[in-house]
């Protein structure tokens, strides 16, 4: 992949190109023995080589220290405030490429990522339904990793968090926020279509069920469910490892076919990211 700098976001040294008259020749102000001095070497950007990652549609920053990113749905603008960077063009495109960087931290599903989840559904032209879109950090990278063939639903109940994640989604037309709870999809059920994966982070002790009432309106037979489970919010008495056991068998009930379970330490406590597939009920024959 390319090579880039860290995108500045604009803010280069705000009296770059400005020269006071009378300043010629003083050489005692601040740019006195500039020239030459290691500092101003290559002039503040860092090198980054920016590389595919194992899973379609992520990145990997190679730098000091790796990092996980994807190619920014709309150029020039940060959402969280995470770091952008800028990648040279590829032979035979004078297109430069940018990408932002995607914390762990900050984010169930980035941290599944970087912890090494195996198969990761959510990629190039998925249809998502997202499940607790918050103000729509991780709705971003859904909406970076999908890119322009894809389309991401992001439900949010809170009306504070639906706003930000409303003025996100105006940059990102592959973004549809909803402002409805997630427990009456029926409300919803106009502006949805069948979706490829449920990606459900509602932190909620009846979250298997919503998933499931979800997926028996969108979800297409065969499709993934991802799952953030946060142990304290099913049930805070009991381990987190009985509590993520517990959750599995429920979705087992319920037509999903468990593939993988990760636990999300050391960025989040006592989490874990399950995915599954789902198989749809049979029809009866006269229905
Ligand atoms: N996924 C988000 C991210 O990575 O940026 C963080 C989600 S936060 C842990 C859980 C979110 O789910 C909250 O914003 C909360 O308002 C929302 N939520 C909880 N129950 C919900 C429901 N029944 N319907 C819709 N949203 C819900």
């Amino acid at each position: 992949m390319g090579k880039g700098g860290f995108d500045k976001g604009g803010g280069k040294g705000k009296d770059k190109g400005k020269s006071k008259k009378g300043d010629k020749g003083k050489g005692k102000g601040k740019d006195k023995g500039k020239k030459g001095k290691g500092k101003d070497k290559g002039k503040g950007k860092s090198k980054v080589v920016i590389e595919p990652h194992r899973l379609e549609g992520v990145f990997v920053s190679k730098g000091k220290d790796d990092s996980l990113v994807t190619r920014n749905m709309a150029p020039g603008e940060s959402v969280y405030g995470e770091k952008r960077l800028m990648a040279d063009p590829v032979e035979g495109s004078d297109e430069k490429i940018e990408y932002r960087v995607w914390n762990p931290f900050r984010s169930k599903l980035g941290a599944g990522i970087v912890g090494g989840i195996g198969n990761m559904p959510i990629k190039p032209g998925s249809r998502v339904l997202y499940l607790g879109g918050a103000s729509g950090t991780t709705v971003s990278h859904v909406s970076d990793m999908i890119g322009p063939e894809g389309i991401v639903y992001a439900v949010e109940f809170s009306h504070r968090s639906g706003r930000d994640l409303t003025n996100m989604a105006k940059r990102r037309p592959n973004v549809v926020p909803i402002v409805e709870d997630a427990r009456q999809p029926q409300r919803y059920r106009m502006l949805v279509g069948m979706v490829d994966v449920i990606f459900s982070d509602v932190a909620q002790p009846d979250q298997s069920r919503i998933v499931l009432h979800n997926a028996a309106f969108f979800l297409k037979n065969g499709g993934w469910v991802v799952i953030s489970i946060k142990a304290n919010c099913v049930d805070s008495t009991a381990a987190p490892e009985a509590v993520f056991a517990m959750e599995i068998d429920k979705l087992k009930k319920d037509q999903v076919k468990p593939k993988e379970q990760l636990t999300l330490e050391p960025y989040h406590r006592d989490h874990a990211l399950v995915t599954g597939v789902y198989r749809a009920p049979k029809k009866k024959k006269d229905e």
